[in-house]
C-alpha cells in the first residue's frame, strides 16, 4: 500500500511513501501523518491511497510550445521500477482533518486558482488546529458520588456542603469555591472521603462566553417571507434571495437553518468579516444556542480551536463566520446561506485566491446541500444567474411590517459650490434636515466615501504632493499625531517645513476625511453629540461594538463613519441618512466600479428608517446623471439599475459576460517587471491568436501590459495584464503554459487572480 502526501511546502507536488502493515488498517484520506523528509521529520496530509504500489513509471511525453519548441520536462522522471518508497513514521491524528468531499472542495480550488495544493490545504484549515502548543483546556471538575457512601462521616459544615453540591449537580471546582464561598482544600476534603470525585475534565473556551444571549422564538413570517422559504426549502439548485434593506432576510434564514437541523443535518452561514459583530452572531446564538460554532479572526487561538473541534465532532451544527468558514468541518451538510452575497469580502487576497460566494456554490453541489445567496443588492453575476434560470429566484420586495423604503433626494454639488465659490462639506439641504433631526431627537447617520478620498498634502503656488516615496500614492494628513502616513505600506513622516520644490511654507490640504467633517459638524451644531467611526476610533479591540452600542442607546445624535458603518446596522431611531460624496468611487479603474457604487449607496440608505418613523436620505454628488447615482436615487429599484448595467458589460465584453483574470509582475527592478510583462503579454496574444481561429464563439483577449492603477507599493514596482475569456479553465490553460515556458527569475514575482474583482 502506498499513500500520496502533501507536505508543508509550496511545491505542488505530493510525494509518495510506502504504509507500514500495521498502519495500513488505520490509515484514511485526510489523517495528519508524520514522516521521514529530507533527512527531517515533516507533518503531511494524506490526499490518497493506492492499494498496490505502482509498477514502472511512464515515460513523460515530448510537449512542444506554439512555435514547436521542446519545453524540457521540468519535472524530473521518477526513479524506474524496483526503486523503494520511504514508509510513513506515524499517523498523528486517527480522525481525518478533512472529509473526502473538503478534500474534494480543495483540489477543485488548487485546480481552478492554479494554486498550489499545500497552500491550499493550509488555507482551508484554522492555523491553530495545527499548532502544537495548543491543546484543549482541562480545569477540574467535582461531581457527587451518589448515592453518598454510607459510611462517609461528614462533619455538619461538610454535610451542608455537599447537599449544595448534590443541588446543582457538580460543577468547575473554581467556580463552586466562588458560589459557595469554600477553599479548594475542603472540596479536596470531601473527595478524600469519598463523596465527590475531582478530576480533570476538557472546558471549552466559548467566544461567547460572559455576553448576554437571549434565547428567541421564530417570528410569523409575511407572505413573502414565507413564499421565499419555501423556494429555499423545495430548490434543487442555488437560490438567489433578493430582498430589499430591512425586508427580514435573517428570519428567512433562521427558519431555513431549523429546518436543516431537523432533519438532522448542520449548516453554515457566511457573513462579510465587517458585520460579524456580535449583534450578528447573537441572533443566531439566541436561535440556536450551544449548537452554534462561531470563527472569525478575533478568536484566540484556543477558541478556535475548540470551535473547529466542536464542528469536527457534530457538536456544533451550525457555523458563523467570515469567508474561511465555508473549510468548516460541518457533518452532513444540509445548507450554506450567503449573506450579502455581493460582497467584495468574500474575494480571497492571496494565494489561494478563492471567492467564497463561488465555493458555497461548488461544495453544496459536492454535498448535496442546498445554498441561498442573499442580498438587497445583489452580484451582477449572481443576478444573472437568477435570469438566466441557472438559479432560482426568491425576491422580497417590501420591508417587514408594512414600512417603507427611505425617500432618497439627490444633492448637485456643482451648484452648492457655485453658492459659496467652493464645495462646502455640508450642502444647505443635508444641514436643513439635519437641523431637523436634532430638534425632533431622532438620530442621522453620515457617511463618508473615503474609498480614493483622503486629506492630500498640496503646494497651493507649485501643485507638489506629499508622496510616499516607496508607493504611488499620496500622503494622508492624520490630525489625531500630526504626521503624514501612507495608507499602502503603513509608512509615516513628518510635515515639511516648507514645500521642497518652491521652498512655500504655507499648504492646503486637499479632501475630506472623518475628522476634519466631524469639525466641521461641530461648527453648524455645537451642542450636537457625534460618534466617529473609522480605522483610527476603532483600533482598539472592543471600541467598534462599544461605539455601535452607545448610539443604539440614544448616547449621541449622529454617527459619523466611513465603509465601517455601511452594512447591517439597525438602528430604529435613524431617519436621516447623508452621504457626503456619493460618487468619489465611482472613479476607479474598475469595471464594477458602477455596480460597487450603487450597491454601497443601496446599504448605507437601507440604514434610514428601520422602526416606525420614516426615513430620508441625501446624496451629495458631482455626477447625479451616473447611472449608479440616479439609479440610487430612483424608485425603480435594483431590477432597473441591475438591467443598465449588464447590457453595458455585455456591449464591453465584461463579467459575467466572460471571465476576467489579472496577472501582475512585481519586482523592485522597474525594467524587470516592465519586461516580463510584455513577454507574457505577447506570448498570451499569440496563444489568443490560435485560440480565436476560426471560432464564431465568445473570444479569448489579452491587454497590453500596463503600469498598474497601483503602480508601485511597498518599493515594489508594478506592472499588470488583464486578460478575458470565455471560461477561467482557458485562461490557467494560458498562463500554465507559458509558466511552464518561461519561469519568473528570483527577483520577480507574477500574481495571477482568476476571477479579480478589482484592478489595483
Ligand atoms: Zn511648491
Ligand atoms: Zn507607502
Amino acid at each position: 500500500m502506498t499513500v500520496s502526501v502533501a507536505i508543508d511546502l509550496a511545491l505542488d507536488r505530493l510525494f509518495t511513501y510506502s504504509v507500514p502493515g500495521e498502519l495500513a488498517k488505520k490509515l484514511l484520506v485526510g489523517q495528519l501523518l508524520r514522516v521521514p523528509f529530507g533527512g527531517r521529520i515533516a507533518r503531511g496530509f494524506a490526499l490518497a491511497v493506492e492499494e498496490n504500489a505502482p509498477a514502472a513509471v511512464p515515460a513523460v511525453p515530448e510537449e512542444r510550445d506554439l512555435f514547436g519548441n521542446v519545453i524540457a520536462p521540468k519535472k524530473k522522471p521518477a526513479k524506474a521500477a524496483g526503486f523503494s518508497l520511504k514508509p510513513i513514521l506515524a499517523i498523528e491524528d486517527e480522525s481525518p482533518f478533512f472529509s473526502p468531499e473538503l478534500l474534494k472542495l480543495v483540489r477543485w480550488i488548487a485546480a481552478y486558482t492554479a494554486s498550489p495544493i499545500e497552500t491550499t490545504l493550509k488555507a482551508a484549515l484554522p492555523a491553530a488546529v495545527l499548532k502544537p502548543s495548543i491543546k484543549p483546556k482541562e480545569l477540574l471538575y467535582v461531581e457527587p458520588v451518589v448515592p453518598t457512601p454510607a459510611d462517609a462521616r461528614l462533619t455538619p459544615h461538610q454535610k451542608a456542603l455537599l447537599a449544595d453540591f448534590a443541588r446543582v449537580g457538580g460543577g468547575w471546582l473554581q467556580q463552586l469555591v466562588r458560589e459557595f464561598k469554600t477553599s479548594p482544600s475542603t472540596v479536596h476534603a470531601l473527595a478524600e472521603k469519598g463523596v465527590v470525585t475531582v478530576a480533570p475534565r476538557v472546558s471549552r473556551r466559548d467566544p461567547l462566553a460572559g455576553r448576554r444571549v437571549m434565547p428567541t422564538k421564530p417570528l410569523t413570517l409575511n407572505p413573502r417571507q414565507r413564499q421565499a422559504l419555501e423556494v429555499i426549502d423545495a430548490a434543487t439548485k442555488p437560490v438567489l434571495l433578493h430582498g430589499v434593506t430591512g425586508s427580514g432576510k435573517t428570519e428567512i434564514y433562521l427558519q431555513a437553518i431549523a429546518r436543516v437541523l431537523e432533519r438532522g443535518q448542520g449548516a453554515i452561514v457566511l457573513v462579510p468579516e465587517i458585520s460579524l459583530t456580535p449583534q450578528t452572531v447573537r441572533r443566531f446564538a439566541g436561535r440556536f444556542g450551544e449548537q452554534v460554532a462561531v470563527l472569525h479572526s478575533a478568536l484566540s487561538d484556543g477558541e478556535r480551536y475548540d470551535e473547529w473541534h466542536r464542528i469536527r465532532t457534530g457538536e456544533a451544527r451550525v457555523v458563523v463566520g467570515p469567508r474561511s468558514a465555508i473549510f468548516a468541518p460541518v457533518r452532513r451538510l444540509g445548507l450554506i446561506v450567503v449573506d450579502e452575497e455581493h460582497d467584495p469580502s468574500y474575494k480571497q487576497d492571496e494565494t489561494p485566491r478563492y471567492h467564497a460566494r463561488d465555493l458555497a456554490v461548488v461544495r453544496a453541489r459536492f454535498e448535496g446541500a442546498g445554498v441561498v445567496l442573499g442580498s438587497a443588492t445583489p452580484s451582477l453575476e449572481s443576478w444573472r444567474n437568477a435570469q438566466t434560470g441557472k438559479y432560482a429566484l426568491a425576491s422580497v420586495p417590501n420591508r417587514v411590517a408594512g414600512r417603507t423604503l427611505p425617500a432618497v433626494h439627490l444633492v448637485n454639488m456643482e451648484q452648492e459650490a457655485e453658492k459659496t465659490g467652493h464645495p462646502p462639506i455640508f450642502s444647505s439641504p443635508l444641514l436643513d434636515a439635519l437641523h431637523l433631526r436634532l430638534e425632533r431627537g431622532e438620530q442621522t447617520i453620515l457617511f463618508l466615501n473615503r474609498r480614493g478620498f483622503s486629506r492630500v498634502l498640496e503646494c497651493p503656488d507649485c501643485g507638489w504632493t506629499a508622496q510616499c516615496p516607496d508607493c504611488s500614492v499620496p500622503y494622508t494628513y492624520h490630525r489625531a499625531d500630526d504626521c503624514l502616513r501612507c495608507h499602502v505600506c503603513g509608512g509615516w513622516t513628518r510635515l515639511p517645513a516648507q514645500c521642497p520644490d518652491c521652498q512655500n511654507r504655507e499648504f492646503n490640504y486637499t479632501g475630506i476625511g472623518t475628522q476634519r467633517a466631524e469639525a466641521a459638524l461641530k461648527r453648524c451644531f455645537p451642542s450636537a453629540r457625534v460618534l466617529r467611526m473609522d480605522a483610527d476610533s476603532t483600533a482598539r479591540k472592543f471600541s467598534h461594538d462599544d461605539i455601535l452600542s452607545a448610539f443604539r442607546a440614544g448616547k449621541a445624535d449622529v454617527l459619523l463613519g466611513t465603509q465601517m458603518i455601511a452594512k447591517g446596522l439597525d438602528f430604529p431611531n435613524v431617519t436621516l441618512v447623508g452621504v457626503l460624496n456619493a460618487d468619489t468611487s465611482l472613479h476607479r479603474p474598475d469595471p464594477r466600479a458602477s455596480e460597487r457604487t450603487y450597491q454601497l449607496l443601496a446599504q448605507v440608505s437601507g440604514r434610514a428608517g428601520r422602526a416606525e418613523k420614516p426615513g430620508e436620505v441625501y446624496l451629495q454628488t458631482f455626477a447625479p446623471d451616473a447611472p449608479a447615482i440616479a439609479a440610487a436615487a430612483s424608485d425603480q429599484g435594483f431590477g432597473a439599475f441591475a438591467a443598465q448595467e449588464l447590457a453595458a458589460r455585455h456591449q464591453a465584453y465584461l463579467p459575467p459576460y466572460c471571465r476576467l483574470a489579472t496577472l501582475v509582475f512585481r519586482s523592485k527592478i522597474d525594467e524587470l517587471a516592465a519586461s516580463w510583462a510584455d513577454l507574457y503579454a505577447r506570448s498570451l496574444a499569440s496563444w489568443a491568436k490560435q485560440f480565436n481561429a476560426g471560432k464564431a464563439g465568445e473570444p479569448f483577449r489579452v491587454s497590453e501590459a500596463v503600469e498598474a492603477p497601483l503602480a508601485k507599493a511597498e518599493g515594489w514596482f508594478r506592472y499588470q495584464i488583464v486578460v478575458r475569456a470565455p471560461s477561467t479553465r482557458d485562461i490557467v490553460a494560458a498562463v500554465k503554459w507559458i509558466e511552464e515556458a518561461r519561469p519568473a527569475p528570483k527577483d520577480l514575482r507574477i500574481v495571477f487572480d482568476v476571477d479579480a474583482q478589482n484592478l489595483a
